[in-house]
Formats: C-alpha cells, structure tokens, sequence
C-alpha cells in the first residue's frame, strides 16, 4: 500500500481579494519505506505540500490518501488525531521541549494521542533512545547535548508512535556537515529498520543524493522529470 497517493492536487490561498494557486495538477505516488526529496526554489510550494501530507492544511481540490486514508474530508480534530498517530516530523530547528529530558520528549507525542500504558511508553521510547544511539542520554535536558543529539531525539520522537511516514523539512540545515551526514545515515538506518518513509523538503544535496525519488517543483507543479535520482 503506498503511504501517499495524491491526484490532481491544488492548493488556493486567499490573501484579501488576492488568490495565489501554490500547488496545482500535482499527482504522486510514495511507497512505503521510501525515501523521497521535494526539491524547488523558495515559493514552489514545497512547504504547502508538506503541510497537506502532513494534514496540517487540507487541498482545496484533488485527492489525497495518506497511509491509505482519504484526508481531504477529515475535520480538524481527526486531523489532528491522524496526524498524531501515523506521521512524524522532524524540523530544522529540532522543537525540542526544553523543560523536559530526553526521555520525555521522546514519550511525549505517546502521552498526547496515544493511550499507551506506562510500562510500554518506556519500553518503546528505550528502543527508540537505543535505536539512534541515544540510551544512555534519556536523562538529559535539551540544552545538555549537541546539535547532532537533539536531531537524533528529534527522529526518535518522530518514530516513536511507529509512524508510517517522517516529514522532514530541511532536518540538516542546522547541523555542520559531518553531523549531517550521520544524521542521514541514522533516518536511512531508521528507513530500513522500521519501514518508515521519509518525506524530504531540502536543498541539502546529500539528502537529494540519497533519496531514490526526488520530485521537482516549479510554480507550484511537478517537473515531469522529477522522478529521476538526478537533479
Ligand atoms: P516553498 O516552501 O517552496 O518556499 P511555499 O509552499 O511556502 O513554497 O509557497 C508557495 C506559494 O504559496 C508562494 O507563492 C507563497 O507566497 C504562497 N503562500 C504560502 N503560504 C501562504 C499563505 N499562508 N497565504 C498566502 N500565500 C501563501
Ligand atoms: P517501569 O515503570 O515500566 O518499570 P521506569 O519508569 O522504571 O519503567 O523506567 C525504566 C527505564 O526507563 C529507567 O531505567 C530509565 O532509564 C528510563 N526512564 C524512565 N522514565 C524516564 C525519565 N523520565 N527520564 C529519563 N529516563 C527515564
């Protein structure tokens, strides 16, 4: 079953008595355990795809099917409950809650949508803290570890509830490169573990190397080349 399947996307922003078309005829296929970059200059509309995969913000038209639900007709609160219980994010600044441990960022989405019992957050969250070379770290604050170890938190919560999908936007723009290349690695290692797909939004040219789909937005659309593992 393909994690996304979307057909005929347009996504319309009205600003005052202005209409901006951000996204249109926008169709794709992501298969699961994949590991996809969406690539295009500032204003594309990498962002708006994101945030509709992400159901942060539903198309004005088309269909969309993530992990095999329609989305588009989910009111808010679904939205947001679907969201918690099958996709992960990872951001560029990490979003890391600074008032709580390690551990508990990564049991936190857990807490929040999930009724999980307590014995098995934990045992799920020390998987996932051993899982990016984290377990012995669970008991640190956010401002105790480096960059690199935020990042990895940062997946393991995004896994945590064993998310179908990762959105990822620019998940290495904060990190110096050596950094970020362990961190690729780590989401691939996390890919081929778990199955999860990894959904880029990047100019990082180590991920689009690494992905095998790179789809190219241009005003809002899809190149028809953007299938390839070039850019
Ligand atoms: P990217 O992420 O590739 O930089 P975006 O998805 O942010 O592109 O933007 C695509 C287009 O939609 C741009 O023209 C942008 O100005 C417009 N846009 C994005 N968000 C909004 C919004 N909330 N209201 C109005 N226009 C928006
Ligand atoms: P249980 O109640 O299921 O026995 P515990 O709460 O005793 O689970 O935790 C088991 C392990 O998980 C501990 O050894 C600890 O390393 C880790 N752990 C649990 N809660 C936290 C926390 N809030 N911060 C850091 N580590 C934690």
């Amino acid at each position: 079953m393909p994690v996304v399947e979307a057909k005929q996307l347009e996504k319309t922003y009205i600003a005052g008595d202005i209409a901006v078309k951000a996204i249109q005829n926008v169709s794709f296929t992501i298969e699961s355990a994949s590991f996809v970059s969406f690539v295009g200059p500032s204003g594309s509309g990498k962002s708006t795809l994101l945030n509709m995969i992400g159901c942060l913000d539903p198309p004005t038209k088309g269909s969309l099917q993530v992990v095999g639900k329609d989305i588009t007709i989910l009111t808010r609160k679904q939205a947001a409950i679907f969201r918690g219980e099958h996709i992960g994010f990872v951001f560029q600044d990490f979003n890391l809650i600074p008032v709580l441990t390690v551990f508990e960022n990564i049991e936190y989405p857990l807490l929040m949508v999930q009724n999980w019992p307590k014995k098995r957050r934990t045992e799920q969250v020390n998987t996932l803290l051993k899982a990016v070379g984290m377990a012995d770290q669970g008991h640190k604050f956010p401002s105790q570890i480096s960059g690199g170890q935020k990042q990895r938190v940062a997946v393991a919560r995004a896994l945590v509830t064993n998310a179908s999908l990762v959105l990822a936007d620019e998940p290495t723009a904060n990190l110096d490169r050596t950094t970020a290349n362990h961190i690729i690695e780590l989401m691939k290692n996390m890919r081929d573990e778990f199955g999860t797909s990894f959904i880029f939004s990047t100019h990082d040219p180590k991920i689009v190397n690494n992905a095998e789909t790179i789809f190219t937005l241009e005003d809002g659309q899809l190149l028809k080349n953007g299938g390839g593992n070039h850019v």
